[in-house]
């Protein structure tokens, strides 16, 4: 009987074990769940009827309208009682991406001034590297070592046209939490729109809008356990918003086009999961399974924890191997069956250091040199345990074929 990591149901009629897919070839554990998550199985089955007898459009007034309307209203109060935000408060989009573009395009016109991060994902620092073509100036606030921003920082950042601060909730690559409360404080007084990026932190540790005094929200159903391709932007009631869609009034003119209600219906269903989880403590089990494995990893020599010393989302730990090709790690373990990463998934198959790890100040080859492991809710005691079996021997397997490596440790 597998151990399950947390108290969620073990098992269902889909799949016993999803996301440790087993087959008769070999066995895979997925171990990179920042990048995206398997469907649970209660949010599939929660969508199921949308695909089939629920398919009227939400903006239908006979009952088949009437009945996915219904449906998308009540993922939307669901996912207000996830980040603590009234439902109308709540837009429904495409994705992460989507939502961090309309906080970003939506709130910005020529000549202001908005205050981001050089940790951001990429949906946030190259759209803030399209404002310049909008006429907007952007400063890029550093971070230390471990991989925070410094609230001190970003007040000496403001400007008199400052429109925006947008800095992001946890990281994606280190799940190092930044001091969003703290930020949320200078922009309220400073009477400037503050927007975080919380895609790494919804569903992982308790998300409260009104404890960090934001006025603009991003999340991602696909990063904790709903479909791909939805998500949601929290708007503050009153925050003037120009969309990027125009077409229907759908979302109250804020994002036009039919909602895409299995996938809101999904997001629905994950965010009061989520809630579930919290209650039942599943983010300390995690926290505790994440810190045996990142413990036994660091007893490898020459190895050391990215965002050492700062706060993190109990899923992700992002570990250095020196003298490692991070790449090279990532497929060596693939082969085996353990899928983990080098970091964001969009940088991936082009081999360049991590920006993240590099405005940590990591030089480029440690930073290549770094693994991202994130768990997820599907994951088993028995995956971490498959996973230490496998990295410290493909770890001094690969260490053995470095000429750098033998002449810097070995004796
Ligand atoms: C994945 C991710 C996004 C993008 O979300 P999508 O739904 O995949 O578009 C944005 N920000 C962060 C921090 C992410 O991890």
């Amino acid at each position: 009987m597998p151990r399950s990591l947390l108290s969620a149901p073990k098992s269902s009629i889909l799949a016993p074990r999803i996301g440790t897919i087993e087959t008769s070839m070999m066995r895979r554990v997925y171990l990179d769940n920042n990048a995206t998550t398997p469907v649970l199985p209660e949010v599939l089955e929660a969508m199921r009827p949308y695909f089939g007898e629920h398919f009227g459009n939400a903006s239908s007034i006979h009952h088949h309208g009437q009945e996915t309307r219904a449906a998308v209203e009540r993922a939307r109060e669901s996912v207000a009682a996830l980040l603590g935000c009234r439902a109308s408060e709540v837009v429904f989009t495409s994705g992460g991406t989507e939502a961090d573009n309309l906080a970003i395009f939506g709130l910005t016109r020529s000549g202001d001034h908005v205050i981001t991060s050089t940790i951001e994902h990429h949906a946030v620092l190259n759209a803030c590297k399209h404002l310049a073509a909008k006429g907007c100036e952007v400063t890029y606030i550093p971070v230390d070592g471990r991989g925070l921003v410094d609230p001190a920082d970003v007040k000496h950042a403001v400007r008199p046209n400052t429109k925006l601060i947008t800095i992001m909730f946890a990281n994606n690559e280190t799940g190092v939490v930044q001091p969003v409360a703290e930020i949320g404080e200078i922009a309220a007084e400073a009477d400037i729109y503050f927007h975080t990026d919380a895609v790494q932190a919804a569903g992982k540790i308790a998300i409260d809008v009104n404890k960090i005094g934001c006025d603009l929200l991003t999340i991602s159903s696909h990063k904790f356990h709903g479909p791909q391709g939805v998500g949601a932007l929290y708007v503050r009631k009153g925050t003037q918003l120009e969309p990027m869609l125009y077409g229907g009034s759908h979302e109250r003119s804020r994002r036009a086009g039919t909602e895409n209600v299995p996938g809101i219906v999904g997001l629905g269903k994950a965010a009061e999961l989520a809630v579930a989880g919290f209650e039942r403590g599943d983010d300390l089990k995690m926290a505790v399974a994440r810190d045996h494995l990142e413990r036994e990893l660091l007893s490898i020599e020459a190895t050391g924890l990215n965002g050492e010393g700062a706060p993190r989302v109990p899923n992700t730990t992002n570990i250095y191997f020196d003298s490692i090709a991070g790449e090279a790690l990532v497929i060596a373990l693939d082969l085996k069956g353990l899928a983990v990463s080098t970091g964001a998934a969009c940088s991936s198959g082009a081999i360049e250091p991590s920006h993240v790890l590099l405005a940590m100040g990591l030089g480029p080859d440690r930073a290549k040199a770094s693994i991202r492991f994130s768990l997820g809710k599907q994951n088993m005691a028995e995956d971490v345990d498959f996973a230490l079996a496998l990295i410290p021997e493909t770890v001094s397997r690969l260490r053995d074929l470095s000429p750098v490596y033998r002449s810097v440790f070995s004796k």
